[in-house]
C-alpha cells in the first residue's frame, strides 16, 4: 500500500497521524496495522521464532556504519531511510529510533536496550551504581546540606553566618573562594553545604533528576511565616523524602512571632515537636550569630539518625553543582564527589565535558590530592565546559571518556533539535490554551511564577488544568477539547496517553529546563500579538509658498527644518488644529523634487526645495511636510 493510501485509511479508520510525521512508533503501527487488517500484531513472538538477525544498536549511528552493521549495501539502506520518509546521506547520523524501525523493515530483530544509552550518564545510573555498593564496604560520610526557603528570609546571611563559624573554630585561613559549596568542621565531624547562588540552580538541578540534598534547612523569617517558595521547598522536600530541619531566623527582630511560624508550618505538614511531631526547629537570628552553633549540632544530630554512607573505595561519582570558565583554567566545574575516591590525574567524564583532572581545589584554595565522599571539589582540566546536574564518573582512558562525553552532545543536540516544539496559540481567540504537568509541586510553581511575566493585555494564557505526576489519558482529552496543548516537564507521558495523543493530533511538549519551557511559551504569545504599525520620520519641511494647485496636484515651496525629505516616502500634512497643536490633516505622494532646480532623491535641513505633489489637500502656506515611513513592528513584551 501506498503511503498516501496508507494515510487514507489509517484515517477512516479513526487514527489521526500529523501530516508531517514521518515515523511512528511500533504500538501504534500495531494499533493500525490491527484496525486495518484484523490481526493482531504481537506476533512479533512468532516473528522472533523465524530467524531474524538481532542486532544492536548506539543512539546515534551513521548510515555508513548502519548499513555495514547490517551487512546490507548502503544504497538499500537509504532506499529504506526514504521509504520511511527519511531523507539522510550516506555520512548522516539517524537516532536510535529511527535505526530500530529501519532495521525492523529490513528483517533484523533490534535487542531494544540502546548500548552506550544515556542510561550510563544519566542520574538514574548514578542512582542504580550507588544502590550496587556492597553494604559491608559502605563507611559513614558527611551530610550534604542546602539551605532553603523564601527570598529575603535569611539564607545567604546564615550561610555566612556558618562559614565565620568556621573561622572562628580557627579551621583553615577561612573559606576564600565561592566554589558553590563548602565543607566545615562541628566538634571534628564535617558538614558539607550547598552555597549555589540563587535558587534556579537548584530548580535546574533538580529538574534535571539530579539531588544531592540529603538533609534540607528550610529558613522561615519569624516576622514573616510560611511565604510560597516555604512551600514549595516543603513539597519538593516530601516528593524527594529528604528530612528538613526548620531554621526559624530573624528571632532578635520585635515583630518575630515564633508560634505563628510553627502554627503555619503545621498547616503544611511540617509538625514541629510542639506540635507534637518529630521535625527539628532551632530558633536563630543568623544576623546577630544567635543559635548557629546549636542549628549545626542538630545537623550533626539528623545525620547520625540518617546513617548517611558511601563507599570511599567504590566507584568514583558525583555530581555537578555549578560550573564556569575560568580564565586561567578553562571549563572548571565544581562537582561534589558521592562514591568513591577522586585523584588528580584520574580520567573523568561529566555531560559534555570530559578529560584528565588536572588540579583538584578546595572553597580554601588548597589543592588536594584526592577527594572522598561528600567532598565538594573544584575540578579542572575539562575539554567542554559541564552543566550543573551532569553526573560525574570516571574511565580507564580517554577515548572511553571521550566516548561518553560525545553522546551527552549528541543527546543535547538532539534536546535542543527535537524537545523545542513551537507552541501554536489560538490566533483567533487570542488565547494559548495549556496543560501543565510537571514533576514535583516546585517546578509546577516556578513555572507558573514564570507565567506571570508575561502577562499583557492582548493575549491570555489558560492554564486548564495542572498537575504533579504522568501526563495520563484525561491530559490528553481534556487538551483535544479544548485545544490545549499539554507541558510535560521532567515527566513522562503514560503509554497509553502517548498513543491517545497520537491519534488525536494533541501534543504533549516535553521540557526539562523551564526557560526553554517559558521561551516557547514566550515566543507562542508573541507571535500572536498583532503587529504595530510603527512611524519612523525622517524628517520635516515648511511650505513657503504655494504655486500652483490644481484638484489633485500641486507644486510648493518650502525649506526643511529638519531632518530631511526623501523623494520616495509618503508625506504627512500636518496643520496647526485650534488649540495650536499640530494635527495631520491628509496625506500626498511627491512627485517631484527639487533643490535649485534640479531634480533630487532628498533635500536635507535647512535647504529650500521646490515640489510636485499629489494629494487632495488644499495645501496653504505654514503647513508642515513630514517625510516618514511606516512600518509593521511585531509587539513584544
Ligand atoms: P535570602 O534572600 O534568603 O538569601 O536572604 P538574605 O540573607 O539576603 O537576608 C535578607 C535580609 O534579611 C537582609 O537584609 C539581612 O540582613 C536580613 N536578615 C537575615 N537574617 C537576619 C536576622 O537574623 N535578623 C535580622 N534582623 N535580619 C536578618
Amino acid at each position: 500500500m501506498s503511503i498516501k493510501e496508507l494515510r487514507t485509511k489509517a484515517k477512516d479508520a479513526g487514527f489521526d497521524i500529523s501530516p508531517r510525521a514521518n515515523k511512528i512508533d511500533n504500538q501504534l503501527a500495531n494499533d493500525i496495522k490491527q484496525a486495518l487488517t484484523g490481526t493482531n500484531q504481537e506476533s512479533t513472538e512468532t516473528k522472533a521464532e523465524q530467524p531474524a538477525k538481532a542486532v544492536q544498536l548506539p543512539e546515534f549511528i551513521k548510515v555508513r556504519d548502519f548499513a555495514e552493521l547490517l551487512n546490507l549495501p548502503a544504497t538499500e539502506v537509504i532506499k529504506t531511510l526514504i521509504m520511511n520518509g527519511v531523507m539522510a546521506t550516506i555520512n548522516e547520523e539517524i537516532d536510535f529510533d529511527t535505526a530500530t524501525i529501519i532495521a525492523e523493515d529490513l528483517g533484523f530483530s533490534v535487542n531494544q536496550e540502546k548500548t552506550q544509552s544515556n542510561s550510563q550518564i544519566g542520574v538514574g545510573f548514578l542512582q542504580e551504581q550507588l544502590a550496587a555498593e556492597e553494604q559491608s564496604d559502605l563507611q559513614p560520610r558527611p551530610p550534604i546540606v542546602a539551605v532553603m526557603g523564601h527570598v529575603d528570609h535569611g539564607k545567604t546571611t546564615l550561610l555566612d553566618a556558618i562559614r565565620e563559624t568556621n573561622v572562628v573554630a580557627g579551621e583553615s585561613g577561612g573559606i576564600t573562594q565561592h566554589i558553590g559549596a563548602y565543607q566545615i568542621k562541628v566538634k571534628d565531624q564535617l558538614i558539607t553545604f550547598l552555597d549555589t547562588p540563587g535558587h534556579e540552580a537548584f530548580v535546574e538541578m533538580r529538574a534535571r533528576g539530579a539531588n544531592v540534598t540529603d538533609l534540607i534547612i528550610l529558613v522561615v523569617a519569624a516576622d514573616d511565616s510560611v511565604r510560597p517558595q516555604t512551600i514549595e521547598v516543603i513539597n519538593r522536600a516530601k516528593f524527594t523524602n529528604t528530612p528538613i530541619i526548620v531554621a526559624i531566623n530573624k528571632i532578635d527582630k520585635p515583630t518575630a512571632n515564633i508560634p505563628k511560624v510553627k502554627q503555619e508550618l503545621s498547616e503544611h505538614g511540617i509538625l514541629t515537636e510542639d506540635w507534637g511531631g518529630k521535625v527539628i526547629a532551632v530558633e536563630i537570628s543568623a544576623k546577630q550569630n544567635q543559635n548557629i552553633d546549636k542549628l549545626l549540632e542538630m545537623i550533626l544530630l539528623q545525620s547520625e539518625i540518617e546513617n548517611f554512607s558511601a563507599n570511599p573505595q567504590g566507584k568514583i561519582l558525583g555530581t555537578v553543582v555549578e560550573s564556569h570558565l575560568s580564565q586561567g583554567q578553562g571549563p572548571v566545574a565544581t562537582v561534589i564527589i558521592q562514591n568513591g575516591t577522586l585523584k588528580t590525574s584520574d580520567i573523568v567524564v561529566a555531560g559534555i565535558g570530559h578529560g584528565r583532572v588536572k588540579s583538584l581545589e578546595d572553597e580554601h584554595g588548597n589543592k588536594l590530592k584526592s577527594a572522598g565522599p561528600s567532598r565538594p571539589v573544584l575540578i579542572s582540566g575539562f575539554s567542554d565546559l559541564p552543566e550543573a546536574g551532569d553526573i560525574l564518573q570516571t574511565t580507564e582512558n580517554l577515548d572511553q571518556a571521550r566516548e561518553l562525553s560525545l553522546i551527552a552532545k549528541k543527546i543535547k543536540r538532539s534536546r535542543r533539535l527535537t524537545a523545542r516544539p513551537k507552541l501554536q496559540g489560538d490566533s483567533d481567540n487570542k488565547s494559548l490554551n495549556l496543560i501543565l504537568k510537571a514533576d514535583v509541586a516546585g517546578s509546577l510553581e516556578a513555572i507558573k511564577q514564570s507565567f506571570a511575566k508575561l502577562h499583557n493585555d492582548e493575549v491570555q494564557i489558560n492554564i486548564l488544568s495542572e498537575g504533579v505526576g504522568e501526563v495520563n489519558e484525561n491530559d490528553v482529552l481534556l487538551a483535544e477539547s479544548t485545544k490545549a496543548t499539554v507541558l510535560a516537564f521532567s515527566v513522562k507521558a503514560n503509554s497509553k496517553a502517548e498513543n491517545l495523543a497520537k491519534q488525536k493530533n494533541v501534543s504533549i511538549d516535553h521540557y526539562t529546563v523551564i526557560y526553554e519551557l517559558l521561551e516557547n511559551v514566550t515566543n507562542a504569545v508573541i507571535e500572536m500579538f498583532t503587529p504595530e504599525m510603527e512611524r519612523v520620520s525622517f524628517g520635516r519641511g515648511e511650505i513657503l509658498e504655494v504655486f500652483m494647485t490644481t484638484k489633485t496636484v500641486m507644486i510648493i515651496g518650502g525649506k526643511v527644518k529638519t531632518g530631511e525629505i526623501r523623494k520616495k516616502a509618503p508625506i504627512a500634512i500636518l496643520r496647526p488644529d485650534s488649540e495650536g497643536e499640530l494635527a495631520e490633516v491628509g496625506r500626498a505622494e511627491i512627485e517631484e523634487l527639487q533643490q535649485n532646480k534640479v531634480t533630487t532623491k532628498e533635500v536635507s535641513e535647512g535647504n529650500e526645495f521646490g515640489m510636485k505633489l499629489k494629494t487632495k489637500v488644499r495645501l496653504q502656506a505654514g503647513d508642515i511636510l513630514e517625510s516618514f515611513e511606516e512600518n509593521l513592528k511585531q509587539k513584544t513584551l
